[in-house]
């Protein structure tokens, strides 16, 4: 293991300075980072504690609707907080779903959102596609787990749950950058391009941080599904997860997890027939199999595919798509 020092900034623009020299990275509970140092994955020389910056660990529920969580927040506090809970279950659900206890007692919002990829290649220190190497150990390897969109030259899975929920909501990242610039992005867009990156897996630019996930008022309550499957029965990352929402205007929104390096939200189109609602039994399954259309599973995880089609069909009941409510 390479050694690296600790610094713990209480303003931003320090956090924002120290994370701007070569070598530093942000770290939160350290729950995925310390492991990945361990383990060689990656290589730094100073870790940067965000979780004393001003607001990190603020949950603020708005009376319009809206909310704002703090990237520092730790992921219990979203399973557990009653008003968020009460206003985005799926976001609840899908935080409760992390890991065990500690983890999530120890796991921060913004170092699940950054945690690297699921991929005993990867984690394993081969040279693929993501290490140095030219191609995705998976591809002609063992990849049950791994991810079934074809058009990438890395074909790990991502393996946060909350992002999942969160691309749902059509929730926002807050992201701050060196000289204090500010922007946000749709959750999907911090993880696109990542399976034909190899040098990273997330869009920031070198020194960004994450400050904050924005929750858009129109999110709130409606109608909210989530369900993980998982190999075995608890403590294990996501074969498939879903999570899908109806809006109180009556739009729909779902996405899936373990398909790519990052939330996957299906076809507007098949959101729309959805919301339609008056669906029966064939057109629900007509539905979940069209939502699925471009996926191309590698040669042993096409069960993958059947799952994201029965967990689709799932969640359209749950949404009340069949009487239209
Ligand atoms: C046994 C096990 C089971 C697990 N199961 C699940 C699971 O089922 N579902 C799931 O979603 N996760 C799962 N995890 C992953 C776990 O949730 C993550 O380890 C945790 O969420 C990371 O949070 P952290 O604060 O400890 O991140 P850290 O380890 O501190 O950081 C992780 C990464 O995020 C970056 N980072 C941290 N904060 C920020 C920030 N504010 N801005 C930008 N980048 C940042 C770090 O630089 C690092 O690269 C599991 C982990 C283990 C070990």
């Amino acid at each position: 293991m390479t050694r690296f020092t600790y610094h713990r900034p209480t303003t931003l623009p320090e956090a924002l300075v120290a994370l701007d020299e070569p070598g530093s990275r942000a770290i939160g509970g350290g729950t995925d980072l310390l492991p990945c140092i361990e383990d060689g994955v990656v290589r730094l020389t100073r870790v940067v504690d965000v979780r004393a910056l001003p607001g990190a660990a603020d949950l603020t529920l708005h009376a319009d609707g809206s909310a704002r969580l703090g990237a520092g927040v730790r992921l219990s506090t979203l399973a557990e907080h009653a008003g968020l809970s009460a206003r985005y279950p799926m976001l609840a659900d899908a935080a409760l779903a992390v890991g065990t206890p500690a983890l999530r007692n120890m796991g921060t919002l913004g170092g699940n959102l950054g945690q690297r990829m699921r991929c005993w290649y990867f984690r394993g220190g081969v040279a693929c596609f993501k290490n140095g190497g030219e191609r995705c150990a998976a591809y002609a390897g063992e990849h049950e787990y791994h991810g079934i969109l074809g058009d990438v030259s890395c074909h790990a899975v991502h393996p946060s749950d909350v992002a999942v929920a969160l691309e749902a909501l059509d929730a926002q990242v807050e992201i701050a950058g060196p000289g204090g610039a500010r922007r946000t992005c749709p959750v999907a867009e911090l993880y696109a391009g990542a399976g034909n990156d190899p040098h990273k897996e997330l869009t920031l630019a070198g020194g960004e941080l994450i400050t904050a996930v924005l929750l858009p008022a129109e999110a709130a309550g409606g109608a909210q599904h989530w369900e993980k499957v998982m190999q075995r029965g608890a403590w294990d990352f996501a074969l498939i997860s879903c999570a899908a929402a109806r809006r109180t205007d009556g739009t729909v929104r779902m996405a899936l997890g373990g398909v790519g390096l990052g939330p996957w939200r299906i076809a507007h189109s098949v959101e729309e027939d959805v919301a339609s609602g008056g669906l029966d039994e064939d057109s629900i399954a007509a539905l979940a199999e069209r939502a699925m259309y471009d996926t191309v599973p590698l040669e042993r995880n096409g069960y993958k595919v059947w799952i994201a089609q029965a967990v689709l069909r799932r969640a359209m009941r749950a949404l009340g798509a069949q009487d239209g409510a």
